[in-house]
């Protein structure tokens, strides 16, 4: 019997098995090699990557871009904040290093289940049995749903993109372009002066010959002219609330827990730094001979002591973006927050109380809930308009 097993071998699965190396463990993926296929913009803030690897001088840190440009029609708003462009399958490889060891690919995990004195984990090719389990297999969600975890509907968004070559890339600046058509962003996140990953994620219906495919190709050829392609990915991204990260003998981290900023798609930190939460809390459990539920919720009180504010940011974020689009009111919702405001907004995940209390009332009139169901209350528009009268403009 294992002390622990691990679903899934990226950032947060790796950090928690890097915190329980000293164990027998066993992490399992579908995948061949650690880190590919590449699914990822690779930015992460510097002081995040700080704050849990100590330095930022890595061989795998391709940039460190300091600005930030978000462009929504004429408006264009900037600011400073410093970023990291990782080369992210170098990265998993170097944190897989330390447990290299314990690593089972091409297999994949189907279910867990619980019994009285392990968990049985069972996989396209065989059954394991561990004390317990740390789920951190991405935005999957049958497992959690079948535990009992799931307390909402899963909601995610694709997004398509790719690293390109071109002529023209700013190497100083993470670019974001939103637009009406797809109903998210398009990001430019540059990897030297000729080199950039650049994706777009968001809701697009497939109307009038629409899709995710084609808005990338309009916006590159529009940002970036004759970007050469170099390699192209896929993904899917959480934009939803945290679910329940925890029962017995299982904890759930990363995409799998929906540890991810809901309105930008930013997950690789929550992945690191959960993972490692998880990690710990597994050793501890292991230490003392618990793992029911009552010892492992010290492991969700942790991670939202450490980041949920951040998470509930971005779900006030996704949801103002989203009634942003839904009334054309975009354009008010970057030219509101000042310079500072906005700097503080997108590097410590703080909203400004006004557009706090803007989300409330919004909330209150269920109008939110309403935004992902599609079924406006006619009273909204009054209601916003009568709101943004009120909320003071940057000068
Ligand atoms: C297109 C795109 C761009 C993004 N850009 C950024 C960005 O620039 N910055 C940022 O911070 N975040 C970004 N994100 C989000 C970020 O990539 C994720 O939040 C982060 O990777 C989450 O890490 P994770 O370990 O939880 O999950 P993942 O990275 O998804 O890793 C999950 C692992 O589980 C494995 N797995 C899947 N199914 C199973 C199974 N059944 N059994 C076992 N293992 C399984 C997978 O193969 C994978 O290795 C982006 C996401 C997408 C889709």
């Amino acid at each position: 019997m294992y002390d622990a097993i691990i679903a899934g071998a990226g950032p947060a699965g790796l950090m928690a098995a890097r915190a329980l190396k000293s164990k027998n463990i066993l992490i399992i993926d579908p995948k061949k090699e650690i880190g590919l296929p590449l699914r990822c913009g690779e930015g992460i803030a510097a002081h995040k990557f700080q704050e849990i690897f100590g330095r930022t001088n890595f061989p795998f840190v391709k940039n460190r871009p300091t600005r930030h440009r978000i462009i929504y029609g004429p408006l264009i708003r900037e600011f400073g904040m410093p970023m990291l462009e990782l080369d992210r399958p170098s990265f998993e490889k170097w944190l897989a290093e330390p447990i290299k060891g314990a690593l089972r690919l091409g297999e994949s995990v189907r279910d867990v289940s619980v019994l009285r004195d392990s968990a049985k984990v069972m996989t396209d090719k065989g059954t394991y049995q561990a004390k317990l389990v740390i789920l951190a297999h991405g935005a999957h969600y049958a497992i959690q749903e079948r535990l009992g975890l799931m307390d909402q509907d899963p909601f995610i968004l694709a997004c398509v993109g790719g690293i390109y070559r071109c002529k023209n890339a700013d190497p100083n600046t993470f670019t974001y372009v939103f637009d009406e058509k797809n109903k998210g962003y398009f990001w430019i996140f540059p990897k030297s002066t000729n080199l950039v990953n650049a994706g777009i994620g968001g809701f697009v219906r497939r109307t009038r010959g629409l899709n995710l495919m084609s808005l990338l190709e309009q916006h590159l050829k529009e940002h970036l002219g004759d970007a050469e392609k170099v390699s192209q990915y896929s993904g899917i991204v959480p934009a939803a609330a945290p679910i329940k990260s925890y029962s017995d003998r299982v904890m759930v981290c990363g995409n799998a827990a929906n540890h991810v900023i809901a309105g930008t798609g930013e997950g690789i930190y929550f992945a690191l730094k959960g993972g490692s939460i998880a990690g710990q809390t597994a050793l501890e459990a292991l230490e003392h001979g618990r793992a029911d539920s009552g010892f492992l919720e010290r492991y969700q009180r942790r991670w939202k002591k450490e980041y949920g504010k951040a998470l509930r940011f971005g779900i006030q974020f996704r949801d103002i973006i989203a009634l942003g689009y839904k009334y054309g009111a975009l354009g008010g919702v970057f030219s509101g927050p000042s310079d500072d405001e906005l700097h503080r907004m997108l590097s410590d995940e703080w909203m400004p109380p006004r557009a706090v209390a803007f989300w409330r009332i919004a909330r209150l009139f269920g109008m939110l809930r309403s935004t992902e169901r599609k079924r406006l209350p006619k009273s909204f528009l009054l209601t916003y308009k009568a709101v943004k009268a009120f909320l003071p403009r940057a000068p």
